[in-house]
């Protein structure tokens, strides 16, 4: 299947880095981590405090997302709110598997399953 056949996905661009970018940049949490196919932006899920894959989903126009968690392979349209099937993306697949979820280590609050969605 050529590359071009999957709208919204962009398999030669890198993930943006190993966290969350807008929990990284203001000292943040979050539960799990999803990968944009679009242009490589890591943000946290939707069960996630701040919801920001979503978020750049939307503001971004770029409605494909994959998971960016250890063993999970599948893409999400935030457009449509339906899975779909993508290819692999440029590595990494997903954050280090010694990267704790919720992450990142040290800012975490004890009572974090009070503060999902
Ligand atoms: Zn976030
Ligand atoms: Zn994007």
């Amino acid at each position: 299947m050529p590359e071009s056949a999957v709208s919204g996905i962009d398999v030669s661009v890198p993930p943006s880095g190993t966290g969350c970018a807008e929990c990284e940049a203001a000292g943040g949490w979050w539960f799990h981590l999803r990968r944009c196919a679009q242009c490589g932006h890591i943000g946290c899920c939707d069960s996630s405090p701040s919801r920001h894959a979503r978020a750049h989903a939307t503001e971004a126009g770029h409605p494909v997302a994959r998971s960016f968690e250890p063993g999970e392979t599948w893409f999400w349209n935030f457009a449509t709110e339906r899975p779909v099937d993508g290819p692999d993306l440029a590595p990494p697949q997903h954050h280090p598997l010694d990267q704790p979820a919720p992450g990142p280590r040290g800012r975490v609050p004890a009572d974090w399953r009070a503060h999902l969605h």
